[in-house]
């Protein structure tokens, strides 16, 4: 069976999603959205966060009160621009390990855009290889065709995302997008 793909239409997001989009957003204010929508979006994922029950002691009494069960979360943004989620994720798990997955020669590829689906596949790969387990892909935008890759290759891995757009153009941006998330960041461009 393959894995869901969870589009976030919670009215917050979709708002910032479309401020990012415009094309005179400021580097700084796209920064901020990214950053924000991180944060949203990591709300959405944690949803489902497996709980144990455990012993604590209020100032007034002792209960057994909700943790989340397992200590291991580790956040992996692909770099560059899969950082922009990183300060708002951390925000609200602030005790989360850190991979930073770098990706050799695909510009296309290089940031937290579901397009191809070259570097969600090559990062879900090298985490299955340092033995993640429970992996879930996290990404601003994804475009069909990059949806349909990583499900062929990772059908374990559920999906994350804000948008699916309508589709990639020749040299692998998402229509109708917006732009090249990496440069936008960090103007480059
Ligand atoms: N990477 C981006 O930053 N934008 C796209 O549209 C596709 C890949």
């Amino acid at each position: 069976m393959t894995a869901s793909v969870n589009v976030i239409s919670h009215p917050l997001v979709q708002h910032k999603l479309s401020l990012m989009r415009e094309r005179d957003r400021s580097i700084k204010g796209f920064r901020e959205l990214l950053n924000e929508i991180g944060m949203l979006l990591c709300y959405e994922v944690t949803r489902d966060l497996p709980l144990e029950m455990v012993d604590i002691e209020t100032p007034m009494s002792a209960m057994k009160a909700p943790k989340i069960a397992g200590k291991k979360i580790t956040f992996a943004p692909i770099l560059r621009a899969g950082v922009g989620f990183l300060d708002g994720m951390l925000a609200l798990v602030p005790s989360a390990r850190v991979a930073h997955i770098g990706l050799y020669r695909d510009p296309n590829t290089l940031d937290p855009m579901l397009a191809t689906g070259n570097s969600a596949c090559a990062g879900a790969s090298l985490l299955k290889a340092r033995g993640a387990r429970d992996i879930r892909f996290v990404c601003l935008l994804a475009a069909p065709e990059g949806i349909a890759q990583f499900q062929r290759e990772h059908p374990d891995v559920p999906i994350w995302t804000a948008s699916v757009d309508e589709r990639l153009n020749d040299h692998g941006y998402i229509l109708p997008g917006l732009g090249d998330a990496g440069d936008r960041m960090f103007g480059t461009k």
